[in-house]
């Protein structure tokens, strides 16, 4: 396996490009398999053929920006934005400022809306682009 930033040969197992620092399957300038240098939107190395410099596929389903961003805006208050990106524990703290923070002359339900609306602008903004297992959001 050579290294995708810097094309120095790596072993297999590594997790970091001993040269560059950089972890494998990060940078786009390098075959993964033969070290020949890319073009990072080709769809196969032309040197090779190989064809496992393609972007890494996720596992799992990727959350939509759109619908965590308009959840954020319109019902942030309660963290729901936050359960279905899988940011749990943020998630709950918000469902209690939005709930049990009544009890505080009402201003847990008023930070808790800012907040998700803050957060619903900064992921329709791509400021947040993951979910809380690090999968990137669709568009
Ligand atoms: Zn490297
Ligand atoms: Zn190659």
């Amino acid at each position: 396996m050579y290294c995708r930033n810097c094309g120095k040969e790596m072993d297999d197992l590594a997790a970091v490009c001993i040269s560059c620092g950089v972890s494998k399957d990060d940078g786009n300038t390098f075959c993964r398999n033969c070290g020949n240098t890319i073009n990072p939107n080709a769809e196969f190395c032309t040197n090779c053929g190989s064809t496992t410099n393609r972007k890494v596929v996720y596992e799992g389903e990727q959350k939509s920006k759109i619908a965590a961003g308009v959840l954020g805006i319109l019902v942030g208050t309660l963290g729901i934005h936050n359960f279905y990106l899988g940011y749990t524990s943020k998630a709950i703290a918000q469902l209690l400022l939005g709930t049990v923070g009544v009890i505080l002359c009402g201003i847990g339900p008023v930070a808790s809306a800012i907040w998700g609306l803050v957060e619903g602008i900064m992921i329709l903004t791509g400021s947040i682009d993951t979910d809380g297992n690090g999968v990137p959001l669709k568009d």
